[in-house]
């Protein structure tokens, strides 16, 4: 139903007082260290390829 991704620890501190932030979905703050951040789904992985193996890198 939700997509929510609780993190279980927050990504600075290390604490687990985490708690959601009312930005957004996704958004998190610690009662911590008082950080407030946000959890993004960049995507799926793509399959590993060798693309980065050899040189021909563009500058
Ligand atoms: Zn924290």
């Amino acid at each position: 139903m939700s997509e929510r991704a609780a993190p279980f620890h927050c990504p600075y501190c290390g604490d687990e007082d985490l708690r959601p932030n009312e930005q957004g979905h996704g958004a998190w703050e610690c009662a911590a260290c008082s950080r407030a951040f946000q959890l993004k789904f960049l995507g799926l992985l793509a399959p590993a390829t060798s693309s980065n193996a050899t040189g021909g890198e563009q500058t």
